[in-house]
Order: C-alpha cells, then sequence, then structure tokens
C-alpha cells in the first residue's frame, strides 16, 4: 500500500497499476522497460503536461472529432493504465476499440478484451483478419473493421514501424509518446508528448467541447508537428536549465 503523502505518489501508482496488469497477464515484461523510458522523459517534462502538448491535446480532439471512422487501438499497458478513460473516449467518439499488441497472444488478447468489457464497453475488436503491409510483427495483423478501415487511428506507447505504415496507408495517426524524440513522435500525424494517464482525461474533455466542424479545422490548421516537438523539447532544455538552481 503505497501512502497517499509520498512525495512520489503518482509515480508509483503508475508502477503498481503496471505490475498488477503484469499479473493479470494484460502487460508484457518488454511493456514494463517501455514504460521505464517513458518515466524518464516525464522527469525531464518535469511530470505535467507543457503547453505543447496541451496544444497537441487539442489538435488531437479535433481529428478525433472530424473523422469518419476513429479507432483507439489498445494494448496492454494502456489496458493497465487507464482502461476506464479509454472507454469513456471511445463512447463520446463512437470509436472502436481495438486490441492490438506487439506480443500478441490469444490469452493477453482476451484478458485485455474481458478488461474493457468490465470497464462498459459495448464492443471490442479483436479478430485479426486483414495485414497492413510494410511491417513485420504481429502487430501487422488488425481487424478489418478497425484499424484497417478506420481513418484516424490513435496508439500510445507505440512503436514506430507500425505509425509509419499506418502513416502511409492514408490515415491520420494520433500518437501519444513521452519520448519526443521516438521515430513514433516523428511519423504520427499528431503527437502527443506526455504521459498517456494525463493525456486521455484531457483528450475525452477536448472532444466533448468540440461541437462544429469549422472550429475543429482552424484547430488542425494551427497545429504543426515539428514545431510543436521542437517546442516541447524547448521546455526540456528550459527545465534541466533552472533545476539546479530552483
Ligand atoms: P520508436 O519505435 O517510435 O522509436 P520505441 O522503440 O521507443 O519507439 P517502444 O519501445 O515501443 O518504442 O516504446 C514505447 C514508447 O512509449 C517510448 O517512447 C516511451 O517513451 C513511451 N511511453 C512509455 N510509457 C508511456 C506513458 N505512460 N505515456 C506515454 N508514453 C509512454
Amino acid at each position: 500500500m503505497i501512502p497517499y503523502t509520498h512525495p512520489r505518489y503518482e509515480s508509483l501508482k503508475k508502477r503498481e497499476k503496471l505490475a498488477d496488469g503484469y499479473r493479470d497477464g494484460f502487460t508484457v515484461l518488454e511493456g514494463l522497460i517501455a514504460h521505464g523510458r517513458g518515466e524518464a522523459f516525464n522527469y525531464l517534462l518535469g511530470e505535467t503536461t507543457v503547453p505543447p502538448a496541451r496544444e497537441a491535446i487539442k489538435a488531437g480532439a479535433a481529428l478525433l472529432f472530424l473523422a469518419e471512422a476513429p479507432v483507439i487501438s489498445v494494448n496492454g499497458n494502456t489496458a493497465a493504465l487507464c482502461p476506464e478513460v479509454m472507454v469513456e473516449l471511445s463512447k463520446a467518439l463512437k470509436a472502436k476499440l481495438e486490441v492490438n499488441l506487439f506480443y500478441r497472444n490469444d490469452d493477453r488478447v482476451e484478458r485485455i478484451k474481458r478488461k474493457l468489457l468490465e470497464c462498459g464497453a459495448d464492443e471490442i475488436l479483436t479478430e485479426y483478419s486483414a495485414d497492413i503491409p510494410g511491417i513485420n510483427s504481429e502487430r501487422r495483423k488488425v481487424s478489418r473493421e478497425g484499424i484497417y478501415s478506420g481513418d484516424v487511428v490513435l496508439v500510445a506507447i507505440e512503436d514506430g514501424d507500425r505509425t509509419e505504415a499506418l502513416v502511409r496507408q492514408g490515415k491520420g495517426v494520433i500518437a501519444i509518446d513521452l519520448n519526443p524524440l521516438s521515430r513514433t513522435a516523428r511519423k504520427a500525424t499528431i503527437t502527443i508528448v506526455d504521459d498517456v494517464i494525463r493525456v486521455m482525461p484531457a483528450l475525452t474533455e477536448e472532444v466533448k467541447h468540440f461541437s462544429n466542424r469549422n472550429e475543429a479545422m482552424r484547430v488542425l490548421r494551427s497545429y504543426n508537428r515539428d514545431r510543436n516537438l521542437q517546442e516541447v523539447l524547448n521546455y526540456i532544455i528550459k527545465f534541466l536549465t533552472g533545476t539546479l538552481s530552483r
């Protein structure tokens, strides 16, 4: 039991969720390592949503709002960290939820599906009848009704190969990734450099605020991925420069 007053409470809670996810069979050991890389970048961002991330969240919400067939891709880490809010977002958008795993096996897929259904989801896509060209891993297999035919895909804690392949297929890809230098961050249509746990509720709120397409298009036009990533890096530099003198 982590005491609420512990200075690293939030961070330790996340580790606990992922360790539980591992014990419950959603998360793999490799996913725990990927979380560690994320934690390091989270530290460098001051463990907060920096203004460029806030701007990217708005742009991501706009793209999701404008989508005809949005899909939320769920993996072992996101299923352990924030299943409830992913279901809430899918309902707000009428988006499909698809379980898509790098280290896929039927048991993990089934466990994650069950978790999302317990959180209130109506339907989870787990049939993998289509292939995304240009990917060698198991992640090339996707649902025909979901990622394969979707026009906008939300991914988090993703690898660069699939992001790149989805973009090549003409899809809008919104990536949540704490590492502004990753291939995913540099290839997605919109990159939100922030912790998925902070992003999901904010994204859900933003999506609910949009009421007309013109407003969403205006937000999208003002977003520029590379400029946004540079602004995030500037925040990291500023944070590092000031840290020891604080
Ligand atoms: P790429 O192939 O895009 O260069 P990678 O090889 O780093 O990325 P993975 O090993 O799959 O890809 O790592 C997943 C990414 O997810 C890492 O960049 C990590 O910073 C990020 N990440 C980990 N935990 C979180 C989290 N809680 N929220 C957002 N991003 C996270």
